[in-house]
């Protein structure tokens, strides 16, 4: 069975970047591999459809440009060349999602060449999901009449996260920090099972370790509260990411070296899992809020409680004490 592996923007930065990305998928048997826009791109893009500024087009041409020349790859030229025209377009909201997916094109085009200059018999789609024309936060549907090609290509497939295309082929988008929604989506649509999401982050936290130093990974999640903490806005998490995520399906978090956090259709303790920064509290997730709720919590959602106090408290409260009691090491 093949695997979907996504490769976070935030893992794409230079040449050396889209290498190190490259020779860990051949770690996978002929995986489908959905890649997000090189850091930062997809900001400055929707930067240059408000302004239409030569100079910034010209950043954005010398980050793929010097990538490209840096990895001896191909493909990105017509593309650069095509978004340099699109300067002239009027505005629309098809036209600011026409610029975006030039972000996750490039990188695609970029990394398809890496695979195939490694030896890889890799093959770039664009857009395979179709989409209504809701630009901006476009619904994928369930339709596999341009999906089904990357299912019958027996070497690798690369496929651009992000973007879509409605029924008559112009570009759409799924949402912001959306790659990862497309990456579940195409794997429901195909029927893989198992989808890898690598990131930046070892796997999913117990809180911010910015705000919560002790913060510990997750080694499993069930879907619901994987649903409530994106949601809730956990790591700028697109909220649909998990939703297409049903039956035996089931999606790793992880970067290149840890084990990371396993989600699916089953449940795991500990009982409360995800502290998060809500307004001036925090939302505990996990799957009994409920208790939570007894004790003077606030529902929001199915698995989540509000509770009037900083995530540092929260944590310390309803989530080390299981890390202290399970002999958990992360
Ligand atoms: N490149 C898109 C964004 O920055 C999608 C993603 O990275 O997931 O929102
Ligand atoms: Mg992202």
């Amino acid at each position: 069975m093949r695997v979907v592996v996504k490769i976070g923007g935030s893992l794409l930065r230079g040449a050396q970047h889209f290498v190190e990305a490259a020779k860990f998928l051949t770690s996978f048997e002929s995986p489908v591999v959905v890649i997000s826009a090189v850091k930062g791109v997809t900001d400055m893009l929707i930067e240059l459809y408000k302004t239409r500024s030569e100079s910034l087009y010209e950043s954005i041409r010398d980050i793929h440009a010097d990538i490209a020349k840096k990895l001896g790859v191909s493909g990105v030229e017509p593309l650069l060349k095509e978004l340099k025209a699109a300067l002239d377009l009027p505005e629309g909201p098809d036209v600011l999602d026409y610029f975006m997916s030039f972000g996750e094109r490039l990188s695609a085009t970029i990394m398809n060449g890496v695979l195939r200059r490694m030896g890889l018999d890799s093959k770039l789609f664009v857009a395979p999901i179709i989409t209504d024309d809701n630009f901006g936060n476009a619904n994928p549907l369930e339709d596999r009449s341009l999906a089904a090609e990357i299912d019958s290509h027996e070497g690798v497939a690369v496929v651009t996260g992000f973007i879509g295309r409605t029924r008559d082929g112009r570009f759409t988008t799924v949402g912001r920090g959306g790659s990862d929604y497309t990456a579940t989506f195409l794997a429901k649509l195909l029927g893989y099972r198992r989808v890898v999401l690598v990131t930046d982050s070892p796997g999913v936290m117990t809180a911010d370790p910015q705000e919560v130093p002790e913060a510990k990974i997750l080694p499993m999640m069930s879907v619901e509260e994987a649903m409530e903490a994106a949601r809730l806005g956990a790591k700028r998490m697109h909220p649909r990411t998990f939703e297409p995520v049903t039956g035996g399906m089931y999606v790793e978090v992880r970067n290149y070296w840890s084990r990371g956090t396993v989600i699916g259709n089953f449940y795991a303790p500990p009982p409360y899992k995800v502290v998060l920064k809500c307004g001036e509290g925090s939302c505990v997730v996990g799957l009994e809020a409920e208790e939570i709720v007894k004790l003077g919590g606030e529902y929001v959602g199915r698995f989540s409680a509000l509770v009037p106090m900083p995530p540092k408290w929260a944590h310390d409260l309803f989530v080390k004490p299981y890390f202290e009691k399970l002999l958990w090491t992360s």
